[in-house]
């Protein structure tokens, strides 16, 4: 980060990055590339951003990725359900207010208080099956 950088300018950065991908999750170390133009030079630049925005909800990270996207439905109610296409790594971010009723009593139960889920869900997505079962079909 230059001198002349604020976090909010690299915090600006990223999520511009991630928009960019719209679909695709970036890890850290591809963020930093596509910001070393803008002068971004530190992992720990790019990792204190990530913090940031997370915090404010704003991304989530995909942990079976290690990669970060925009977060899609910022007023969903409940934890959202991240979808990741094993076969092109697709990222969808889908909700269900039925899931977070799920998790919020099975928390309740344990009598753990819950602050913040994410769920993820590994598969294929539609144009992958698509693709598959049109290949079967010849
Ligand atoms: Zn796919």
């Amino acid at each position: 980060m230059t001198p002349s950088q604020s976090r909010s300018s690299v915090d600006a950065l990223i999520l511009q990055a991630l928009h960019r991908e719209t679909g695709r999750a970036i890890g850290a170390y591809g963020l930093l590339d596509r910001l070393r133009p803008a002068g971004v030079n530190g992992l720990p630049t790019v990792y204190r951003a990530l913090a940031r925005l997370s915090e404010a909800g704003l991304i989530h990270r995909v942990e079976c990725l290690n990669a970060y996207v925009v977060r899609a439905h910022r007023t969903h109610a409940g934890p959202p359900v991240v979808a990741v296409c094993d076969a092109c790594g697709a990222v969808e971010e889908l909700t269900s207010p039925g899931i977070g009723r799920s998790v919020a009593a099975v928390a309740a139960r344990a009598r753990f208080a819950l602050e913040t889920a994410v769920i993820e869900v590994n598969g294929r997505c539609r144009l992958c099956r698509e693709t598959k079962e049109f290949g079967e079909a010849t």
